[in-house]
């Protein structure tokens, strides 16, 4: 084979949540697009916030209209990352300055940057279920392995299982909180808790354990929740940052990288956060985009909507019997298999045209995501097939 077989193999098998949100747009052009209930994608359903809409206008009116669209620094232009690095300080008071920000492409991008710098062939690096499938791929192509620490019934982080799977090899820790898919918050004491554990294995293996805090859904949290700044718990951690939720903006490919300060080596580890850039393409993030996000560095979508999402679908799929995790932020629900089968449960809904994501690959077997980025009205829609199938079922008479 004259091409790379990784990379084959990666492009040639779509992911689930693609292979389905592609079958609903040929099941919706056969049945109508209203009566397919599709909630496989994690896209936003909330128009990014006006002021947003009117900064990329007047951005578009001005004048040097060569230097808006140029090449910026490869990290970022300067007073882009002053803005974001301010931004932080006045949330977090981490003291962190232009020169610990990296701008990127997304999440996706400063989760790939992060591991390609720290990460070295055969580093372990662990991941807590659920989890963002494309982990595996992003540590795969930083040549590490994937090591997965189970939650405990909450889906919670599972200490004693998550201490047990700490080695000599440990390089990376990636937690993601909001969570996609399950919507869980980890509280302070567990964050506290993880932190104390990993002091502690840095102490006896003698070597660096990074913390990669994996933060697009950070803005998506309904009611009083606390969502923990990792930064503030460990020193050695870096935040991977996105604007595709907070500003609804996911096409538009923008985040960052914020590098802890109080890091052991924290410049040079910016370098390496600097090198993987280069070597993986992603330097110069969209000019225009890193000037929307300096111009509206404190908007914030209107989440109202996912909230009133979420209560509803929560509420009816309760009352049916299914068995669900209360999300506390992000826009997803997981909802357990009633037989203990993600698939069959993900076939039966489909056969009431109700689209969900079987999870067995995100670490936890049995469980359907489903996104409720959706319009009210789709989610109102759906309940009387959910009710239909809680009766096939036998949750309901
Ligand atoms: N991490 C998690 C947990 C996600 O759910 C996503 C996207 O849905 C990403 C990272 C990638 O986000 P981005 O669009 O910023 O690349």
């Amino acid at each position: 084979m004259n091409y790379n077989q990784n990379s084959y193999a990666l492009g040639s098998k779509r992911s689930i949540i693609r292979e389905i949100f592609e079958y609903s747009k040929v099941r919706a052009s056969q049945i109508g697009a209203e009566n397919v209930f599709d909630f496989s994608l994690g896209n936003p359903s909330v128009e990014p916030p006006k002021e947003v809409i009117d900064s990329i206008k007047e951005l578009l009116a001005s004048e040097n209209q060569t230097l808006l669209h140029g090449y910026t620094s490869a990290q970022g232009d300067l007073s882009v990352r002053t803005a974001v690095a301010d931004n932080i300080n006045r949330r977090f008071n981490a003291n962190v300055t232009p020169n610990n920000i990296y701008m990127t492409c997304g999440a996706a991008a400063s989760l790939s940057i992060c591991l390609k710098a720290v990460v070295n062939q055969g580093d372990e690096c662990i991941v807590f279920a659920p989890f963002f499938t494309e982990y595996r791929v992003f540590v795969q192509n930083a040549l590490g392995e994937l090591v997965i620490s189970n939650p405990d019934k909450d889906l919670q982080i599972d200490l004693k299982d998550f201490e047990s799977k700490i080695t000599p090899k440990t390089k990376a820790v990636i937690i993601n909180s909001p969570n996609n898919p399950s919507g869980v918050v980890y509280t302070e004491s567990v964050i506290k808790s993880v932190c104390d554990i990993l002091r502690k294995k840095q102490a006896e293996h003698g070597n660096i354990i990074y913390l990669i805090a994996d933060e697009p859904y950070r803005e998506l949290v309904y009611g009083d929740v606390f969502v923990p700044y990792l930064m503030n718990y460990y020193e050695n951690c870096m935040v991977c940052y996105s604007y595709s939720k907070s500003l609804s903006l996911p096409g538009e490919r923008i985040g960052y990288i914020a590098v802890n300060p109080q890091m052991t080596d924290s410049q040079n580890v910016y370098l390496a956060i600097c090198g993987a850039g280069r070597s993986l393409g992603y330097v110069c993030a969209p000019s225009l985009f890193q000037q929307v996000v300096k111009k509206c560095i404190d908007a914030k979508v209107n989440i109202d909507a996912y909230k009133k999402n979420r209560d509803l679908l929560y509420t009816n799929l309760t009352e049916f019997g299914y068995d669900c995790v209360k999300p506390d932020g992000a826009f997803y629900l997981f909802v357990k298999s009633p037989d203990g089968d993600a698939y069959s449960f993900y076939e039966k809904a489909k056969a009431k045209e109700i689209l969900v994501v079987p999870c067995d690959d995100f670490g936890v077997k049995g469980y359907v995501r489903i996104a409720y980025c959706v319009d009210y009205n789709r989610i109102k829609n759906s309940l009387a097939g959910f009710e239909k199938l809680a009766k096939e079922y036998g949750l309901i008479k």
